[in-house]
């Protein structure tokens, strides 16, 4: 395992291994790109300028200095690979202590920005047990999943302008909807607002119209992972999503978390995914893996769920294939998203709308208060963690969110 000249305690989650990456404001400074290490971020902007990633990349400052992580995303897994490689050298080298410490920001101190301009934003609908559970709840005499569900990931396009990063309060959205008791539609603020726990993939390499990205070449294209927050407004999106999908009832809000985890801290978190019956079709078949994420959904301080990434049925790599299968192009900064994770068992949903079973089953949090839906002041975060080498802990902190009313 690698050792740091930088006291990081044993057990963080921001280790060597890990290095996500997020962009930083501090007093007075411009937005820069910057990881976390420890219990400090280290501003990669600072370290360019003091020309520690000279000879790493071919412009560091250009690649390092702006403020988004598009530019170092678009660069492509070469660069990637070259500056956390370099990276890593600063922090084990003793030799680099006297020229990086001095540039070290304890975390506290650092005001999150969103970390990267999201071009396109996807999400899919990729847990069985989600879909299982939405189906049962919505058509309780039919077959839980629809016919195609098995067969491609099902998604939707989402609304980018609308992507928030963590700690961003989520204002209750306004919308129609059906008064349980009415037939006809009033407007007003939404009564029953959700959360879905979801995983975010970022690509960082584009690709040109119709170009394809094959299973087997996920790691070409994708940048890193963050958490998603898929604000969900039950009541807009139940009366105004068919026939043509989810519109208002999602693109009011939707939180990432800060860190971006490369792709590359993820090699020991991948796994097997679930056996996928019936067999998926040559172009969305190959070589690819789910990942161990364990996700944690805390309601106002309340652990009310613990969604296991790894039981997802379709995996990032064949929704990006399905993505792009029809020539459709990759752009940096697209972000497409798993959609709710959840687990077999009732403690693992993804949701409010699956944990209260549609609200019949309110939760009881530690204030000895009951919610079926959010109420204003509610504060929910999403936080997970993943295998690193040795027995480390990859940590994806967490992207949070406060209810207030319009
Ligand atoms: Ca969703």
């Amino acid at each position: 395992m690698a050792r740091s000249w930088l006291d990081i305690p044993a057990d963080s989650g921001f280790g060597l291994n890990n290095l996500p990456y997020g962009v930083i404001t501090y007093g007075d400074s411009p937005p820069q790109p910057a990881v976390a290490i420890g219990h400090y971020a280290f501003p990669l902007g600072l370290a360019a300028e003091a020309g520690l990633f000279d000879g790493v990349v071919e412009e560091p400052a250009a690649v390092l200095t702006a403020p988004t992580l598009n530019p170092l995303m678009s660069a492509g897994p070469r660069v990637w690979h070259a500056v956390r490689t370099r990276i890593i050298d600063l922090f084990e080298s003793r030799g680099h202590a006297a020229a990086v410490q001095p540039l070290l920001l304890p975390l506290p101190r650092a005001k999150h920005h969103l970390p990267f301009a999201v071009a396109d934003y996807v999400d899919f609908f990729s847990s069985r047990h989600h879909a299982e559970n939405l189906g049962r709840i919505f058509r309780p005499d039919s077959e839980p999943l629809l016919p195609n569900w098995v067969h491609l990931p099902v998604g939707y396009h989402g609304r980018a302008g609308s992507i928030v990063v963590s700690g961003a309060p989520i204002t209750r959205p306004h919308g129609q909807r059906i008064p349980p008791t009415d037939t006809e539609p009033v407007f007003g603020p939404t009564i029953r607002l959700d959360v879905e726990a979801e995983v975010g993939f970022i690509v960082g390499v584009p690709t040109q119209i119709g170009q394809t990205v094959p299973v087997d070449n996920f790691s070409d294209h994708v940048f890193g992972v963050v958490l998603v927050n898929d604000w969900s407004a039950r009541d807009i999106q139940a009366w105004e999503y068919q026939p043509l999908g989810p519109f208002l009832g999602k693109s009011f809000a939707t939180s990432v978390s800060p860190w971006v985890v490369p792709l590359e801290a993820l090699t020991e978190a991948h796994v097997a995914p679930p056996l996928q019956d019936p067999p998926p079709l040559p172009h969305l078949a190959g070589d690819h893996w789910g990942f161990d994420l364990r996700l944690r959904i805390e309601l106002n301080g309340t652990t009310v769920s613990e969604p296991p990434f790894s039981t997802l049925y379709w995996t990032p790599a064949q929704q990006l294939a399905h993505l792009t299968s029809n020539g459709s192009p990759l752009r940096t900064g697209d972000l497409f998203a798993s959609g709710t994770v959840s687990g077999p068992e009732p403690a693992q949903r993804g949701s409010l709308i699956e944990l209260t079973w549609n609200g019949s089953q309110p939760l009881q949090l530690a204030d000895s208060s009951t919610r079926t839906f959010l109420a204003d002041g509610d504060t929910v975060s999403i936080s997970a963690v993943a295998p690193g080498p040795g027995g480390t802990r990859i940590d994806f902190g967490s992207v949070v969110g406060t209810v207030q009313s319009r």
